[in-house]
């Protein structure tokens, strides 16, 4: 395998655009999982390939060959391999990072599944991914063997959700729960329609982004069953916006799903105005509604990717107004112990006095606004 994904990479015997190339399990299949056939591929220094193994034994490593070729293999700094490629600065311990700061296993009411928000759970079906994001908020969970839901397990799952009339959404998570087989996936699909209570279904997904084959006709022909379906997806840079995931996405919207996109800030990849702004605007391009932007939850092995609180309030600030209003996300912290998400704006509201209002427009101008009373 290791010689394949080499020789693709470096001497396109498998062309991008070939029969092997656009299937999904092949580009899984050939997705590199180890040091030595990720140093064929990407140059390394010597101290990079010196922590490689021991990083990966931690957390492990998986690129396909698809979000590999778009590595410029000449920048050390290049968006898609610091997502991708690990790094020494994993293995690094902080007191204030944690494997769980969101304290998700102790909302979770049964394995893989997570009730915090009164209306909403949380489902993970596997562990896997086609890329493990070095940035990964459940990279805890990586070291625990690969793991799909077993047939049992979802049965208490749909049982819990039956006896819960309050929940009106499942979002399911991962892990990629679009890993799983179209034919798994849809029994899962299929049995959680059968809850008149629940409204509405969300898949998050990476797939459009780092195996774009996935969204076949097969898949989109079954999701399109079982709508409102609302994916979300999770676009980090525009470098990461190819005709690829265009197709994907175009074939999904084409299908009736709703395409929403969750990035995370991260240092040095799109910690900038110029560059979200750019992301934000080739997503709406492809059809792709900017919904939340993280802040990088202090999860252990995750500390360099992390910029202040105040960049992520910075860079909206920068957006609204002087883009398209469908461009800006809505910035968002996730509380610690399961304190929920926390959204945090800019602020435009200056001061109030009696019946009127101090407001800041976009371009920093401050006027007067009447404010009627209730
Ligand atoms: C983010 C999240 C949700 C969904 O939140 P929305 O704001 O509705 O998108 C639901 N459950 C958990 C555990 C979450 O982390
Ligand atoms: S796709 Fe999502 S769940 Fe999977 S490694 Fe990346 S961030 Fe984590």
């Amino acid at each position: 395998m290791g010689t394949e994904v080499k020789e693709l990479l470096l001497e396109r015997d498998e062309p991008p655009g070939s029969l092997n190339w656009n299937s999904w399990r092949w580009q899984l299949r050939n997705a590199v999982r180890n040091a030595e056939t990720l140093e064929k591929i990407i140059p390394l220094n010597s101290e990079q390939k010196q922590s490689l193994s021991k990083v990966i034994a931690k957390y492990p490593l998986a690129i396909t060959p698809y979000y590999l070729s778009l590595i410029d293999r000449n920048n050390p700094q290049d968006a898609v391999r610091m997502q991708c490629v690990p790094s020494a600065e994993e293995m690094k311990l902080y007191f204030e990072m944690h494997d769980d700061p969101l304290g998700e296993e102790d909302d979770s009411v049964l394995p893989g599944l997570i009730h915090r928000y009164p209306d909403r759970v949380l489902l993970v079906l596997t562990n896997m991914c086609p890329v493990y994001c070095r940035h990964c908020t459940r990279k805890r969970q990586w070291c625990k063997g690969n793991w799909i839901s077993r047939p049992k397990e979802l049965e208490n799952t749909y049982r819990y959700i039956e006896m819960h009339t309050e929940i009106r959404d499942v979002i399911l998570s991962g892990g990629d729960p679009l890993i799983l087989s179209t034919a798994m996936l849809e029994g899962v699909l299929s049995r959680l329609r059968q809850i008149r209570h629940v409204e509405i279904v969300r898949i998050g997904t990476r797939c459009p982004v780092v195996l774009p084959q996935r969204i076949d006709a097969e898949l989109v022909a079954m999701l399109k069953k079982y709508r409102p379906l609302w994916v979300n997806t999770h676009f980090n840079h525009p470098n990461e916006i190819t005709k690829e995931s265009a197709r994907a996405a175009d074939m999904m919207l084409c299908a009736g799903l709703a395409l929403n996109n969750q990035s995370v800030l991260l240092k040095g990849i799109n910690d900038s105005v110029e560059i979200m702004t750019r992301l934000c605007q080739r997503l709406l391009g492809i059809g792709v509604r900017p919904y939340y932007l993280f802040q990088c939850d202090p999860v252990s092995g995750t500390a360099h990717f992390r910029t202040s609180v105040e960049k992520g309030i910075e860079i909206i600030r920068a957006m609204r107004g002087f883009t398209s209003g469908l461009c800006v996300p809505t910035f968002v912290v996730d509380g610690l112990k399961g304190q929920g998400k926390v959204p945090l704006a800019p602020n435009y509201l200056v001061s109030k006095e009696d019946n009127y209002m101090l407001l800041e427009g976009y371009e920093g101008k401050r006027f007067k606004y009447y404010n009627p009373e209730d």
